[in-house]
């Protein structure tokens, strides 16, 4: 089995060397566990904060262990009733051709169900809920309000600005390239898209493309971008802290600089993990299961068949080269 490790704590990009591979013989799985072969595995930035031993809403990956990731896999052996050979299930794994894990954290997908099984990790999964519950729960837009979200044509920012523009919202998406821009404004209907990499200052380019100001900040990106969307805020504004990639791989980064905002606008800044809404998964998945059908969200999974090169394929979410959700696929 070719596991990526964790083999010591990266402080800046996780190099070759900090997460080299191994090939260790598969073990029998032990009572209550089972093994899968992985199919699809997800490259989220969320495993570069894992990596880091800075507390965090799950336990650090510890040093040894391979690289922990959401799969989607196919049970070869199981040593559980909860699951038989031959089934496909989506289950905390790891940057791995073959998991072993307790088969109560297994859930069982149907592969004939129409769906291609990758949606369960992107639109339908992990991405798709983050921007679901975060927009509507945390972020609370109403209609006839501006919404901007960061890291726009990404897995979760492309969905946050659908959804927003189901709610009736003005929806502004900041992204790192002109095509990207070009594909949220044009195919998923944003109303204006900032190339923040080209835009010069962000605070003018945001009030530009934000006439009536900003009444929902969705940020996925955090730095400077956070500190310029501050400057924009409307009384009362709402910041759905998501995530901080702008700093993920630097722990030396300097925090926002513009949080008297929140008292200047009466603004609230909440963060949250999309654990935080399990119980209402199912309702969730349903809801996007139903957009997308109905051809009302749209969603890009950028597929990679090289688990061999699968540290540089997730350093790419870092540089903005990936294309929507990045996923690994170990193809059977
Ligand atoms: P994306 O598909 O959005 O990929 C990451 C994108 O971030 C890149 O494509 C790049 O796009 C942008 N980016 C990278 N570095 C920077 C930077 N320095 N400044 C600005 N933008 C940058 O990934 P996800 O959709 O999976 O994740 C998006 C965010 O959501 C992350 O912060 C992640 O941690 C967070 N998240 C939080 C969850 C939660 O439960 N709270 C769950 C899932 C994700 P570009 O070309 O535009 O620069």
């Amino acid at each position: 089995n070719r596991q990526y490790y964790l083999a010591s704590r990266p402080v800046a990009a996780p190099t070759p060397e900090e997460v080299p591979f191994r090939d260790v013989p598969l073990q029998d799985p032990a009572a209550g566990e089972a093994v899968i072969r992985n199919m699809f595995i997800s490259l989220d930035p969320a495993i570069r904060g894992w990596m880091s031993e800075v507390n965090n809403y799950i336990e650090p990956i510890a040093l040894g262990d391979p690289i922990r990731s959401s799969v989607i896999g196919r049970v070869v052996k199981s040593n559980s009733e909860l699951v038989a050979e031959g089934d496909v299930v989506i289950s905390v794994g790891g940057w791995e051709r073959f998991t072993t894990g307790p088969a109560a954290g297994m859930t069982k997908l149907d592969e004939n169900s129409g769906i291609p099984l990758s949606n369960f990790l992107s639109v339908l999964g992990p991405t798709g809920l983050t921007a679901y519950f975060g927009l509507l729960e945390v972020g609370k837009p109403k209609k006839g309000e501006t919404v901007l979200v960061s890291a726009a044509a990404g897995a979760v920012g492309s969905v946050v600005g659908q959804i927003a523009k189901m709610q009736g919202c003005h929806v502004v998406g900041m992204a790192g390239t002109d095509e990207k821009c070009r594909w949220i404004t044009e195919e998923l209907g944003f109303d204006a898209a900032i190339n923040y990499k080209t835009c010069g200052d962000y605070v003018q380019a945001i009030r530009e493309a934000c006439p009536s100001g900003v009444d929902v900040y969705f940020d996925n990106v955090g730095g400077e971008i956070l500190d310029a969307a501050l400057m924009c805020l409307n009384r009362f504004a709402r910041v759905a802290v998501c995530g901080w990639i702008s700093t993920y791989n630097d722990a030396d980064a300097p925090g926002p600089k513009n949080l008297w905002q929140l008292v200047a606008e009466s603004v609230t800044i909440q963060g949250f993990v999309v654990l935080d809404y399990i119980d209402r998964f199912p309702e969730g998945v349903a809801q996007l299961a139903e957009w997308v059908i109905a051809g009302k969200l749209k969603f890009k999974e950028e597929i990679v068949d090289d688990l061999d090169n699968v540290l540089s394929t997730f350093l790419r979410l870092f540089d903005g080269s990936n294309q929507g959700k990045l996923i690994i696929r170990n193809p059977e």
